[in-house]
């Protein structure tokens, strides 16, 4: 298997390549040359298997120049060395409605994340070495909040990396900026940006591509790499995930082999919607695919009108991981869409970044819109079915996954067809406890974020997740804050390179 860039078809770089180097020199991002497909039998050949095992299989598919061994150590290293707090893995409940929610957040930092960042580093620094590169490797990050803490715990003193995390000050929850902060390692750093998300992707995509900063990286011995959904080992896994649930619910009588299901995910940066679409090309039935934004809806226009326009007021939200205006992964959507036009997809992407906008045909939207349909919801509506959902069912959802269940009751209601249901279900619901206990109960003025978890459990009986009650003692240790501007020379000093 090959990778292009979505910017230049030319270009062809091996898996390894593509995950060690992260985003392609002409900003373009990393696709495979072609989707692989599995069979009825392929599927079956699945059931009954580990996670660890079913991953590493679908790993071979995509990564052929790492051994069957190489994957297997990966993913026996992220995935059975208990880092995640179900043997499973992911979990799916199912709601009295009939919906079932995907639980992706058992890992150990208690969001979606988990799933790709517990092996991304396995997959570097293995990749590192087979693409020939000797050099420390430096991960910038931007996040929203959730991967920032997961790529932090995945490269955790991992030999060889070093990892840096920009996050918008005000732009995350309490709890995701303890976690951020309270991070332990001697090769992390964490640093708050003056800013919104888009400024921190901003500030590091600059970093990246900048000439200079590659030069005196290489001279002092060292590379960048990205730890971001722009790097095609994230989604990778994010893939895997979604096979292995198809392949769970034929286990259980949930479907009958090539039965159709409508699948839901709460979207940003448009990574996880993305890997559901390539596991449809590989052969999961997945009828119809729903993508719910909250009122940063920049995705909802696009999928109703054809037109991608950045231009318009950043809201800060009660799902702050979703609180997006650029989704860098539609790029590799419209590649694979508009059949590999790398020349279009350079030109609508120079537009995106000079004048805020950029308008695909008519038919390419029809097409689109044939396999995508997308809705947004306001925090009063996220919060509302939080405690619907909870009343009826005693289940806690996050408020991510809040704006999923919204998303997908109103595609069931205005489609007649009686298909199953699957929802993404991407935080634990203790991960943004102070909303989700506005959601089902009221939050009282002065509680910090541990008196809320305790309050949040005392109203649902929910388990607080070990993670989450532990940082209380832990110590803070980063506490730096730069503008936009400031970061370049923020990762200068840090690297000891200024
Ligand atoms: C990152 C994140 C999302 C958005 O996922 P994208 O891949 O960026 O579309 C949704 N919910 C949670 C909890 C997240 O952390």
């Amino acid at each position: 298997m090959v990778y292009h860039s979505t910017r230049n078809k030319a270009l062809e770089v091996t898996g390894a390549q593509a995950i060690a180097q992260g985003i392609a020199d002409d900003g373009g991002l990393f696709v495979p040359a072609s989707i692989p497909e599995l069979t009825a039998e392929d599927f079956n050949s699945l059931m009954f298997l580990s996670y660890a095992e079913r991953a590493a299989r679908l790993f071979e598919l995509y990564l052929t120049d790492f051994t069957p061994e190489e994957l297997r150590e990966c993913t026996k290293a992220a995935y059975e060395s208990g880092n995640f707090d179900t043997p499973a893995v992911q979990e799916i409940a199912t709601l009295k409605d009939g919906c079932m929610l995907l639980e992706l957040w058992h890992g150990p930092t208690c969001a979606f994340k988990d799933m790709a960042l517990q092996i991304l580093p396995h997959f570097l620094t293995r990749a590192a070495k087979k693409s020939g590169v000797d050099r420390e490797i430096v991960i910038l990050t931007a996040t929203s909040g959730d991967t920032g803490k997961a790529a932090l715990a995945g490269f955790q003193d991992v030999p060889g990396t070093r990892i840096m995390v920009f996050y918008p000050e005000d732009g995350v929850s309490s709890m995701q900026k303890r976690q951020m902060q309270t991070q332990e390692g001697e090769n992390v750093r964490v640093c708050a940006v003056k800013g919104n998300f888009d400024d921190c992707q901003n500030g590091v995509k600059a970093i990246f591509t900048d000439p200079a900063m590659q030069k005196a990286l290489a001279d002092h011995g060292m590379q960048f790499s990205s730890a971001n959904s722009i790097n095609w080992g994230r989604l990778v896994p994010q893939i895997v995930y979604y096979v292995s649930a198809y392949v769970t619910m034929l286990e259980r009588d949930i479907l009958q082999p090539g039965q159709r299901f409508a699948l839901t995910v709460p979207t940003g940066n448009f990574g996880n919607i993305l890997a559901a679409w390539y596991a449809k090309q590989m052969g999961v039935p997945i009828q119809h695919l729903v993508c719910a934004s909250n009122i940063n809806n920049v995705l909802t226009d696009f999928i109703r009108t054809g037109e991608y326009n950045r231009k318009r007021d950043f809201h800060a939200t009660v799902s702050p991981s979703m609180d997006i205006l650029i989704s860098s992964n539609l790029e590799r959507l419209l590649y694979h869409m508009t059949h590999e036009d790398d020349a279009q997809i350079r030109e609508w992407f120079t537009a995106l970044k000079e004048t805020g906008s950029y308008t695909i045909p008519r038919t390419l939207r029809d097409r689109i819109q044939a396999e995508f349909s997308g809705s947004f919801w306001d925090d009063t509506q996220t919060k509302a079915i939080i405690g619907k959902v909870f009343g009826e069912n005693g289940y806690l959802s996050d408020t991510h996954t809040a704006v999923g269940i919204c998303a997908a009751r109103d595609y069931l209601a205005q489609t007649n067809e009686k298909l199953p249901m699957l929802i993404a279900s991407t935080a634990n619901p203790y991960k943004f406890g102070a909303a989700v206990l506005d959601a089902v109960d009221s939050v009282p003025a002065d509680a910090d974020e541990y008196e809320i978890l305790d309050l949040l459990r005392k109203k649902t009986g929910m388990k607080i997740p070990t993670a989450l009650a532990e940082l209380r003692s832990k110590t803070v240790r980063f506490t730096d804050s730069v503008a936009q501007d400031a970061m370049v020379d923020y990762v200068k000093a840090q690297l000891g390179i200024a």
